[in-house]
């Protein structure tokens, strides 16, 4: 392969099964990332890419913040890790006061995590034992929402609604219904922020609920902002509306933040933007920036009390992994919150947030473009499809991309863009223009 840098032979490819990949087609023609910094990767044949997605909707500090790498490297020469159970270390209990700190409402517990993933069926092992610790063991049932993402674990495939995510494994977690998703091209299309039309869908929460019976339902889970499956922004008044019905049935609410967490939408997290608060959130990404695996699960105070009512010596929770809260992730994380502070990330994605939008809607009645959705520093364009080849032209508009040094991501034929919080103004509207070009050039 051509590389000077990377070392690497053809057969050193093979052997590497890459995650979420076309293998065969990536080891004939690969795309390696050597560097990064700031705004910029650099490919392993030399070119500068200009990020257009945070890495993957996780390095929201930009790439390669001197604080956070100081930490990272200072932690690593003083302890590489601490026994997780029944043990614990200074750095772990810090982080967790921090973000406490910044929850809202009453959310102020962290269970952590090193995944998204891991977060979610955390989150969902956490609401079947609480209503269990209740003397509610009845609530057994999920609901989550057709195009939701939560990961891939058996729990997050079963909650997600993701066909190519599900057919291939089997039985999913019994117990699961879906409600229907928002996106709405004939009422919504081309909608700035917010849709105006869609908050009745939440009503099918309610059809879902009275179906099995409130009683048997342990929770519901989605995304405020569904990111995966191609940016799908809430209509108005839905997030309200499911908070509303999960209230009144004693179900519990989670939202999977692990996109829209820590800053993404110009607020330190989508509970805070929308105002509504669920009774647990799941995260990762930009806990940490993207710099160590982490993740966690938020949960509301009561939830955590209900557990401790047990006998005092008995373990409340019988969960967790040998790296939750790994001391490299936690130093990580404590300067990732303090370079967010400090440098006003989330401010200035709020600020910036407006000439996202008015950029990203400039690219309608561009050729093969048929709906642009947007919220925070989050963009969708959505493309349409050539016909019998569903994923074609957004993958094109991809590798064209690459080629002219910008990364995006594709979904579909759906144009997923997340750039580190830090993008300025000159640096958006070169992501614009490339697509622009793109575009018309793509069958
Ligand atoms: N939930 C959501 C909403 C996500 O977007 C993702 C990852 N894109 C996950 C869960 C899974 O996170 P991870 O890949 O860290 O397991």
């Amino acid at each position: 392969m051509p590389d000077d840098n990377a070392r690497l032979t053809t057969n050193d490819m093979q052997p590497f099964w890459m995650p979420f990949t076309a293998n065969r087609q990536f080891k004939d023609n690969p795309r390696l990332l050597v560097e990064a910094k700031g705004m910029y990767y650099k490919s392993h044949d030399g070119r500068e890419v200009l990020d257009g997605t945070a890495g993957l909707w996780c390095c929201n500090a930009g790439h390669g913040n001197p604080k956070i790498v100081e930490a990272i490297q200072k932690q690593a020469g003083v302890m590489d890790y601490a026994p997780a159970f029944q043990m614990g270390h200074p750095l772990a209990f810090e982080f967790a006061s921090r973000l406490s700190a910044m929850l809202p409402g009453n959310l102020d517990k962290v269970f952590y995590t090193n995944s998204g993933s891991e977060a979610v069926d955390t989150a969902l092992k956490i609401a079947l034992a609480y209503h269990r610790v209740r003397g509610e063991g009845a609530r057994t049932r999920f609901i989550g929402r057709e195009r939701g993402y939560h990961g891939v674990g058996f729990g997050g495939i079963s909650v997600g609604g993701i066909v190519t995510n599900r057919k291939f494994f089997g039985p999913m977690l019994a117990g699961v219904d879906h409600m229907p998703h928002t996106h709405d091209p004939k009422r919504n299309a081309y909608t700035k922020g917010q849709p105006e039309f869609g908050a009745e869908l939440a009503d099918e929460l309610e059809r879902i609920v009275t179906l099995h019976d409130p009683s048997t339902i342990a929770a519901v889970i989605v995304e405020p902002v569904a990111g995966s499956t191609g940016v799908l922004i809430p209509p108005k008044g839905y997030l309200e509306k499911l908070r509303e019905i999960t209230k009144k049935h004693g179900i519990l609410l989670i939202f999977d933040e692990v996109i829209t967490g820590f800053g993404r939408l110009g607020a330190p997290f989508a509970a805070d933007y929308f105002g509504v608060v669920p009774d647990m959130m799941t995260v990762a990404k930009g806990i940490t920036s993207g710099t160590v695996p982490m993740g966690a699960v938020f949960a509301a105070g009561d939830i955590y009390d209900t557990f401790m009512t047990g006998p005092d010596n008995a373990i409340e929770l019988f969960h967790g992994y040998t790296y939750s809260g790994h001391p490299l992730a936690c130093a990580a994380g404590i300067a990732t919150l303090d370079v967010y502070k400090e440098e006003r990330h989330f401010e200035r994605a709020a600020e910036i947030a407006p000439y996202w939008q008015e950029a990203l809607h400039s690219l309608k009645g561009t050729k093969h473009v048929v709906d642009i959705r947007n919220l925070g520093l989050i963009g969708g364009i959505e493309l349409e499809t050539r016909p019998g080849k569903p994923t074609a032209r957004a993958f094109e508009t991809f590798l064209k991309a690459y080629d002219k040094g910008v990364l995006i991501r594709t979904t579909g034929d759906i144009i997923a863009l997340s750039p580190p919080l830090i993008i300025e103004k000159a640096q958006i509207d070169r992501i614009v223009s490339t697509i622009a070009e793109i575009l018309p050039t793509i069958d």
